[in-house]
């Protein structure tokens, strides 16, 4: 058994076998014939905290330590066992590891390089569940516990307070957080850094580094997210986007040998991983969360050797003969034989502060069976004044007690079909709300009370409803292609039989066969998931799209 430090021993919300496994007697042997057996000292630090590409320890005889530097001090964290192994997952990435490793006792480990672990864990399905549960388990625990080499001190008001937050927990990057507004103590931290009032949130990095306000990029830049990827290398696939189905197709093209780039403006796990619970993905009757779907998804992508840079997203698609060069913010392009584009779209979003607390619980984006479920019986709202609304309205009629359609034009004919406007008529349950929008939403866990405002009568009312469905488009990331591939009339792009001859022709489309099922108007550019013209705007679709995709990046690669 790991003797786990305090605070970690009183507080793991995971089993500590499962956190701090012990290997059996082969398992050893196995892990031994990749790496190579040492002495250590005691006092020796094995690894030190911020080291890249750092290697993997299983202890065989003695004991190693893991501390948290803080300063002259340390804070303790882990104590290993004969037995066990070093290692979360930032090993896997080849970024700075976030703590100190040293042997506490003379002993003997086995020690392995990053390479040869990645291939111990594509290579052994055994020990591969092992580390790959262990590391993310250890990850979870130091995000749970702000174990890490930052601290943010913000102010709940800074709307830069929360875009750090959220991208550092979305990245799984651990930090401490200290509330301005509540805590007085820290002006004296402020005024040793010589911080004004104005540069909050302030970011302290890697115990010394401090940024003010810092954009995204300069985090990723300072915390190292990019320090291990080889940028100048011609890879077989380039993905454009980091949401499910650009991880789908980085973990299956990585899986099958292909030499995989990845590149994501914010974090991975794109719109999925802003939602609470997602009920409706195969595998996971209880939901899982979009950033636990997401991190896994990462994992498993990393585990098959794909490279994911943050903060680099795509600006340019350039055709260069056989090979595409991709521009990025801040770098030189990257070069690829293939790509898919996998940049998703952005709903069109209430103005609402407080929007996000009810999205997933309250507030929906799509209007399908299971929604329909959620409301039978009740009053419903529908947002939008186009298509998608008005048949969202018609839908969520069959099962719910009353369906508030609201709009703010004075009336349907210029944005919905005929018929619709019709059917819309003809429903009881269905009520016409014009030149109206909501102006408040409230509720705890869930969304109670919606608040909305007819601008022509100008008066308030308060309704007690449970569900909105937002049906007021959705707008693809497509505007740094530049015209570059075909798009619909909606911008979303066109790939495969929806390629007419005039968009192949108008393209210069150079090859004898028609383009493959998800291939653009570019050869061997695909395009899936939600920015792909008529996709399903479906987590699931998207995973299946990203994966279907990579199977004709195989054959237009031996073209
Ligand atoms: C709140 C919410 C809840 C949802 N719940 C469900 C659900 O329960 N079930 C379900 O089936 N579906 C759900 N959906 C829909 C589902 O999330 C999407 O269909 C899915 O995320 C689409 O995946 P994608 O990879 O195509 O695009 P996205 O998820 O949009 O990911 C695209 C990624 O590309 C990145 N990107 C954009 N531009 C660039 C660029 N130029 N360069 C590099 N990267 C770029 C973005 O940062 C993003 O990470 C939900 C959506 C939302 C918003």
């Amino acid at each position: 058994m790991t003797d786990v430090y305090p605070p970690l021993k009183s507080t793991l919300s995971s089993g500590a076998a499962l956190v701090f496994p012990t290997l059996k007697p082969a398992q050893i042997e196995r892990v031994a014939a990749q790496g190579r057996v040492r002495q250590v000292r005691p006092g020796e630090v094995l690894i030190e905290a911020g080291e890249k590409n750092a290697p993997f320890f299983v202890i065989k005889t003695g004991q190693v330590e893991v501390v948290q530097p803080s300063g002259a001090t340390e804070k303790p964290v882990a104590l290993f066992l004969p037995g066990q192994f070093t290692g979360e997952i930032s090993i896997l990435f080849g970024r700075r590891i976030l703590v100190r490793v040293r042997a506490k006792e003379a002993g003997e480990v086995i020690e392995i390089d990053r390479e040869h672990l990645l291939k111990l864990v594509q290579t052994d399905s055994e020990l591969s569940e092992i580390f790959m549960r262990a590391f993310i388990l250890r990850r979870v625990e130091l995000i749970a516990q702000e174990f890490g080499d930052v601290v943010v001190l913000g102010s709940g008001h800074s709307p830069g307070t929360l875009r750090i937050k959220e991208f550092l927990g979305r990245n799984g990057h651990p930090y401490s957080y200290i509330d301005l507004d509540s805590d007085a103590g820290t002006q004296d931290l402020l005024d040793h850094f010589h911080v004004a009032v104005n540069d909050v949130p302030v970011m302290i990095c890697r115990g010394d580094v401090v940024l003010r306000n810092p954009t995204n990029e300069q985090i990723a830049e300072c915390l190292g997210f990019n320090e291990a990827i080889d940028q100048t290398r011609l890879r077989d696939v380039v993905i454009v986007g980091a949401g499910p189905a650009g991880l789908a197709a980085a973990v299956y093209a990585a899986s099958e040998g292909l030499d995989v780039l990845v590149l994501e403006t914010n974090a991975p796990g794109g719109q999925a991983g802003s939602s609470s619970k997602i009920e409706n993905y195969l595998g996971f009757p209880a939901g899982i969360s979009g950033q636990e779907l997401a991190t896994r998804a990462y994992t498993q992508a990393q585990k098959f050797g794909a490279q994911l840079m943050i903060t680099k997203g795509a600006k340019a698609l350039k055709r260069d003969r056989n090979q595409y060069a991709i521009e990025i913010d801040h770098g030189s392009p990257v070069q690829a034989r293939s790509v898919i584009i996998a940049v998703g779209a952005q709903y069109r979003k209430l103005p609402l502060e407080n929007l996000s607390q009810f999205e997933g619980s309250g507030v929906y984006y799509a209007a399908t069976f299971v929604e329909s479920q959620l409301c039978a019986g009740e009053e419903v709202i529908v947002v939008g004044g186009g298509n998608s609304a008005g048949q969202a309205a018609v839908f969520l009629a069959q099962n719910a007690n009353r369906v508030h359609l609201i709009f703010r034009s004075d009336e349907l004919a210029n944005s919905m079909s005929r018929y619709l406007i019709r059917r819309l008529a003809e429903i009881s349950a269905i009520v016409l709300r014009p030149r109206t929008e909501i102006t408040a939403l409230e509720g705890g866990d869930h969304l109670e009370r919606v608040r909305w405002r007819d601008n022509q009568a100008d008066t308030f009312e308060t309704h007690d409803i449970r569900h909105v469905f937002v049906m007021t488009g959705a707008i693809p990331n497509t505007q740094w292609l530049d015209g570059g591939v075909a798009l619909d009339a909606n911008g979303f792009i066109k790939t495969g039989p929806d390629l007419s001859p005039e968009d192949l022709t108008s393209a210069h489309w150079p090859l004898a066969r028609p383009p493959h099922l998800l291939e653009t108007s570019l050869p061997r550019v695909f395009a899936v998931g939600d920015v792909r013209g008529g996709s399903m705007k479906r987590l699931a679709a998207a995973v299946g799209e990203g994966s279907i995709a990579v199977a004709f990046v195989h054959q237009v690669l031996h073209e």
